[in-house]
């Protein structure tokens, strides 16, 4: 019998797969990705490490967060019955910082973690890493992830989280954002004349009052 496909056919199940709840992504994780990687203001310097946190939150591990994100120690310890993984998270511009992350840098790190039982060890950047921090990092079981492999790792953990960047980063040139809660929102026109209407909270209102 050559009815192979008949056997092998996967059963289309849409409806059942749509069923999964999906786990709910904050916002300020998306805006992040979608706008603000490059331009953040110095003060919300958590938020990288928010988002890694809650990449491993999301995937059902136990997530301590160290205090102290300037220190070149450990960031974050995500664990599960299989895995201790020491995270380091280096939020830099690479519009307004000019320095790659270098060896020094990650040897203050490779120090950190060196016999601390750690399954996997990450240094986690906006920016990029030096050759040699590479190197180093390579030959001390950590692995450098960087901005072109941030999305990736962002991809493996959380397949839902890129899509909703995107569809952000497809509205920012919307000039007008909610009054609300700062989404962007849709220019319409109605009975009375020119409103807008969020794409966020369906707020709807008009500019002439601000
Ligand atoms: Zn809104």
């Amino acid at each position: 019998m050559f009815n192979i496909f008949k056997t092998t056919k996967r059963k289309n199940t849409p409806s059942i797969q749509n069923n999964i709840i999906e786990k709910n992504i904050p916002e300020e994780h998306i805006k992040y990705l979608a706008e603000e990687l490059d331009t953040i203001n110095k003060k919300h310097y958590d938020r990288l490490p928010k988002l890694i946190a809650f990449l491993f939150k999301y995937n059902n591990y136990h997530v301590e967060i160290i205090d102290g994100y300037t220190d070149n120690g450990i960031d974050i310890i995500a664990s599960n019955n299989l895995e201790k993984i020491a995270i380091q998270v280096k939020q830099h511009s690479i519009i307004t910082n000019y320095l790659k992350i270098n060896r020094d840098d990650m040897s203050k790190f490779c120090l950190a973690v060196k016999d601390q039982g750690f399954t996997k060890n990450y240094y986690i950047t906006t920016h990029y890493f030096t050759k040699q921090a590479k190197i180093l990092a390579n030959k001390h079981n950590v692995q450098p992830i960087d901005r072109q492999e941030l999305f990736k790792f962002i991809n493996q953990l959380c397949p839902e989280l890129l899509p909703k960047v995107q569809y952000r980063q497809s509205i920012t040139n919307l000039q007008t954002n909610c009054p609300e809660c700062q989404h962007p929102a849709i220019r319409l026109k109605g009975p009375y004349g020119i409103y807008y209407e969020c794409l966020n909270c369906n707020n709807t209102f008009n500019l002439k009052d601000n």
